[in-house]
C-alpha cells in the first residue's frame, strides 16, 4: 500500500484550499484535498455559462478585506480588478441606495421631511456615522428618530431578514442585522474595507494557482465517507460541524438558497451590482454579474436568490442560522470537536458554524496553520 498522506483536508473552499496550500508549500506536507462537489472553490467557485459569461453559480461573491496580510497572501495567486460593490433596495417601487443613507431618505420622502429627518440623524449620531439598525432603534428618543428607525427596520430589514432566514426577525442573533449599517451621510458603497477588488481572472483561476503544487492531490466528487482512514494521518475538516458527529446532539440549523440564473439584454440589466427586494414575494435579491466581472457584451448574466429551508442531501447548507439556541447546540459540538484535537481540527464557515466572509475564511485558515498545525508538525518531528 502507498504511504498515507500527512493530511486529509475535507472541503476545498477557501478554508480547506488555504490550509492545503500552506501545509504543502509552506511546510512540505503531503496533502489529500477532497470535496464532495465536482469543483474546488466551495461557494466562491465561478465558471463560464453557455455563452461564455463569467458567473458565480452559488451567488455573488465580492471580495473585500481590511487585512493587508490576507490581501497580500491572495495576491500570490491572482491579479485584481478594482471593484466597489453598490447595492440598491427597492422600497415601495423606488430604488434607493443600500446601506440606507441620507440619499435614500431624499428619494423616499418629500424634500422638507427628508431634510428634517437628516438633521435629526446627524444631530443624534454625527455626520457620516454608521450606526447599526439596533443603535438606531435604541436611540429613538424623539418622534422623528423613532419614525426613521421603525421605517428602516420594517421596510429594509424585517421582511428581508424573515425571508432570508425563515424565522421571525426577533429570534435572530443581533449580529445578523448588525452586518449592514445605516449611513448618516452620502457614502453609497456597500463595503468600506481598505481592499475591495475581484480576482482578475476569476476565483476558479485563483484556486487553480493556489493548489498547483506537487504535494497537493485534489480528489473531487469525493465525500469524506469514501476516504479510507488508512489513507491519511491527520485531518482538517471544513464540512458542517454537526455532520461530522452524525448529528448526535441534534441537527444544527442552516439556510439554503435556490439560485435562478438568467441571461438578459444589457438594457434590462441592473444599474448597480445588486438590487435587494425586501418586499417581493419569495426572492431576496438580484445580481447583475457584469458589474462584478467587468465583462461587456450585448447580454448580461443575472442571478435571482430564493432562500429556502435546508434539506440535508437535497440542497447545500449555505448559511448557519445564528440564534441563542443554535449557539448553545454548536457549543456542544465544539466541545466534542476539541476532544479530537491533535488528530482532527475543525475550521471554516460550516465547521466553525460562523458567518465568515471569504477574507475571514482565509484568515481563519492562515492562523490555524500558524498556531495549531505547524506546532503539531514540529512536535511530531521532535
Ligand atoms: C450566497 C452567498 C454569497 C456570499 N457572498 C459573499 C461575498 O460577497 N463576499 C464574501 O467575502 N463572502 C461571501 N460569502 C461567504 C463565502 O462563501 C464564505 O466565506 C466562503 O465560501 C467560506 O469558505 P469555506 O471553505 O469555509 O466554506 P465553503 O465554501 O462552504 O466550502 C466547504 C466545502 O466543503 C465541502 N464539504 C462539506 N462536507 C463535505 C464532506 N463530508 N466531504 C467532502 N466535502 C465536503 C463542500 O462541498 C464545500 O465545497 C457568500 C456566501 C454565500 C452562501
Amino acid at each position: 500500500m502507498s504511504r498515507p498522506y500527512d493530511w486529509l483536508i475535507v472541503g476545498a473552499g477557501f478554508t480547506g484550499a488555504v490550509v492545503a496550500e500552506r501545509l504543502a508549500r509552506g511546510l512540505n506536507q503531503r496533502v489529500l484535498l477532497i470535496d464532495r462537489r465536482d469543483h474546488v472553490g466551495g461557494n466562491a467557485h465561478d465558471r463560464r455559462d453557455d455563452a461564455g459569461r463569467l458567473i458565480h453559480p452559488y451567488g455573488p461573491h465580492v471580495f473585500h478585506t481590511n487585512s493587508a496580510r490576507i490581501f497580500d497572501y491572495l495576491s500570490r495567486f491572482t491579479a485584481w480588478r478594482p471593484y466597489e460593490h453598490r447595492v440598491q433596495a427597492m422600497i415601495d417601487g423606488q430604488a434607493v441606495p443600500l446601506p440606507f443613507n441620507l440619499q435614500s431618505l431624499r428619494l423616499l420622502f418629500p424634500p422638507a421631511t427628508a431634510a428634517r429627518l437628516s438633521r435629526r440623524l446627524i444631530a443624534a449620531f454625527g455626520a457620516d456615522a454608521r450606526p447599526t439598525i439596533h443603535d438606531l432603534r435604541s436611540a429613538a428618543d424623539d418622534a422623528d428618530l423613532r419614525f426613521v428607525a421603525d421605517y428602516v427596520f420594517d421596510k429594509v430589514f424585517a421582511a428581508y431578514s424573515a425571508k432570508q432566514w425563515g424565522v421571525a426577525v426577533d429570534d435572530l442573533d443581533p449580529s445578523v442585522l448588525g452586518r449592514v449599517p445605516v449611513v448618516i451621510g452620502q457614502d453609497d458603497r456597500y463595503f468600506t474595507d481598505r481592499f475591495q477588488a475581484m480576482p482578475r481572472d476569476g476565483y476558479a483561476a485563483l484556486f487553480a494557482r493556489m493548489l498547483d503544487h506537487p504535494n497537493i492531490h485534489v480528489s473531487l466528487n469525493t465525500p469524506m465517507s469514501q476516504v479510507q482512514p488508512k489513507a491519511w494521518t491527520r485531518m482538517v475538516y471544513c464540512g458542517p460541524l454537526d455532520d461530522y458527529f452524525e448529528s448526535a446532539a441534534g441537527a444544527l440549523p442552516y439556510r439554503s438558497v435556490r439560485f435562478e440564473h438568467r441571461a438578459v439584454d444589457v438594457k434590462d440589466g441592473l444599474p448597480v451590482g445588486t438590487v435587494n427586494h425586501p418586499q417581493a414575494p419569495g426572492f431576496t435579491r438580484i445580481t447583475d454579474f457584469r458589474h462584478l466581472t467587468g465583462e461587456r457584451g450585448p447580454t448580461t448574466a443575472t442571478v435571482i436568490e430564493y432562500p429556502t429551508a435546508h434539506r440535508p442531501g437535497e440542497n447545500e447548507p449555505y448559511y448557519p442560522v445564528l440564534s441563542e439556541a443554535s449557539h448553545a447546540l454548536a457549543d456542544q459540538y465544539r466541545a466534542m470537536a476539541r476532544s479530537l484535537e491533535g488528530q482532527v481540527w475543525f475550521a471554516g464557515r460550516l465547521a466553525d458554524f460562523r458567518y465568515y466572509n471569504m477574507d475571514q475564511a482565509v484568515g481563519r485558515a492562515l492562523s490555524l496553520v500558524d498556531k495549531a498545525l505547524a506546532p503539531a508538525i514540529s512536535r511530531m518531528a521532535a
